[in-house]
């Protein structure tokens, strides 16, 4: 049920070049365009999901395989030792840009306190 015109429905079909670091049947990762951090990739399932709020109980575990997996990744990119942070900005308020549901890693310097 991929939505046409979203960007990370392409990236996840190969139709829009990324840098993509880790493919599998549910999820997509590759680095954010414009990361914030020295290591900042998305985690994005494979179906169009718009936002962590349109999620229903039969994605739990893909909500759980993307943690797990931007986990992983962490790990291989150095930085699960030092320490890192998952986000998921849901809509408008949330800070959500990009209307397909993704996962931000961000690694690579000290995190700021939230709020
Ligand atoms: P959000 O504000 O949570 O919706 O974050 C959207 C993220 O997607 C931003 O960090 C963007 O830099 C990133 N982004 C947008 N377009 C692309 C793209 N084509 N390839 C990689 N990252 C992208
Ligand atoms: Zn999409």
């Amino acid at each position: 049920m991929e939505q046409k015109d979203c960007i990370f429905c392409k990236i996840a079909k190969g139709e829009i070049p990324a840098r993509v670091i880790h493919e599998d049947d549910l999820v997509v990762a590759f680095d954010d365009i414009n990361p914030v951090a020295p290591v900042h990739f998305l985690v994005v399932p494979r179906e169009h999901v718009a936002t962590l709020d349109d999620a229903a109980e039969g994605h739990a575990l893909l909500l759980g395989h993307m943690l797990w997996t931007a986990a992983r990744l962490a790990r291989e990119k150095g930085v699960a030792e030092g320490g890192y942070r998952q986000v998921i900005n849901c809509r408008e308020a949330g800070g959500q840009v990009v209307p397909h549901l993704h996962l931000h890693i961000l690694g690579g310097r000290q995190m700021r306190r939230m709020g």
